[in-house]
């Protein structure tokens, strides 16, 4: 698993800045930020992010800001933290003043080269953490998140839009960040609803890798030409990942590994699907094909039954035996534990069995859809 982390700012963040000169320069000035410490600890303690100090320090180890003014509070400040459970895991400070427009100073990323281009890390995951708007800036830099420490009741001013798209939340309060988080680490943990099947007999042997949560990508190779362009037209329109590898008795016919294909798919949808929590659970969808018009409704209700209205002039279209449309939908209801309603009606066999898994596809597509907060079952019987 990638590293998350959490770049946090220091003065105005996990320290209270001091509005005269903005300089932790004795242990006098050091206050924590209200509820740092608690909230901080319980982010250490059940999120995993590795955390790195990302600070500012005008002009440290020169006249103005001497180090032996500032490290006394840090190093009072960092023991604090570790006597919670806080450990950095790095701590970055750049002593360079504005002006110098030094490629280390915050926004810049000069000091964080070991996060960038490194695989190890999920930059696009992690957060920046600061009360500045430099730090939304190095949020937007490194292409991570962003969370403010500001008043949200204020007009902020963002100098390029698009850092404002990189900020996730504006507070003020520690306790409402790990609240965030939390909710974030849900989404972040949901597990994937994916199901690989290998299905495997006399006559066929199958395999079936799905994501429900895909971006529609596929590769089918069942043998059938006709048969794969169908299932490219299924993952394309309902926008799941889907790869079918089918070894089958084509020397005798199609039927075995048309029907058996429909069987490990169906399986695969009722394994993807889980306890199906927050999903909608109903699908429909009218789908016009030139002359052609195709309804299809489903319901994931956790029992099979199929009704079917069409019929076909033709015994083939392609390599695809016509009869096997009904069969093909009638094992997937069988296995996926589906309630499934096709309706067919046209003139041209092509644009039938076309437009019926183009409508079957959008079904499924708005079936599946899941509120990823949502914990709810979709039935009042409380299973599904
Ligand atoms: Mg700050």
């Amino acid at each position: 698993m990638k590293k998350r982390i959490l770049f946090i700012d220091r003065d105005g963040t996990l320290i209270i800045e001091p509005p005269e000169d903005f300089q932790v320069d004795s242990l006098e000035k050091l206050a924590f930020y209200p509820k740092v410490i608690r909230s901080l600890g319980q982010i250490v303690g059940d999120f995993e992010y590795e955390l790195a100090m990302v600070t500012n320090q005008d002009g440290l180890g020169t006249p103005q800001f001497p180090e032996e003014h500032f490290w006394p509070a840090h190093q009072k400040m960092v023991q604090t933290l570790e006597s919670e459970g806080i450990n950095f895991d790095e701590t970055y400070i750049d002593r360079s003043f504005e002006e110098d427009n030094a490629p280390t100073r915050k926004p810049r990323t000069g000091m964080l080269g070991k996060y960038l281009d490194n695989p190890q890390y999920d930059l696009a995951n992690s957060y920046v953490i600061g009360d500045r708007i430099s730090d939304m800036e190095l949020a937007y830099n490194l292409g991570a998140k962003g969370i403010l420490m500001q008043d949200p009741s204020h007009e902020i001013y963002y100098p390029k839009p698009v850092v404002e798209e990189v900020v996730e939340l504006i507070t003020t309060d520690w306790e409402e960040i790990f609240q965030f988080l939390k909710v974030e680490e849900e989404l972040y943990q949901a597990p994937n609803r994916s199901a690989k099947i290998h299905r495997k007999t006399n006559e066929t042997d199958i395999l079936v890798e799905l994501n429900l949560d895909g971006e529609g990508k596929y590769q089918h190779q069942t043998g059938l030409g006709f048969f794969d362009h169908m299932l490219d037209q299924l993952a394309k329109h309902a926008k799941l990942d889907l790869h079918i590898r089918v070894k089958g008795d084509l020397h005798i016919d199609e039927h075995h590994s048309i029907e058996d294909t429909a069987l490990a798919l169906g399986e695969a949808f009722r394994k993807a699907l889980g306890n199906k929590r927050g999903i909608e659970r109903y699908g429909h969808f009218l789908l016009p094909m030139d002359e052609t018009l195709a309804q299809v409704a489903i319901d994931f209700s956790g029992r099979p039954w199929f009704v079917w209205k069409g019929a076909f002039k033709r015994e083939k279209v392609g390599d695809f035996p016509t009869e096997m449309l009904h069969h093909f939908f009638k094992s997937f209801s069988d296995a996926a534990l589906c309630n499934l309603n096709i309706q067919v009606q046209g003139d041209n066999d092509h644009h039938q069995i076309e437009a019926v898994f183009k409508a079957f596809a959008k079904s499924i597509k708005m079936a599946i859809k899941k509120d990823g907060l949502s914990n709810d079952l979709p039935s009042t019987k409380g299973v599904l």
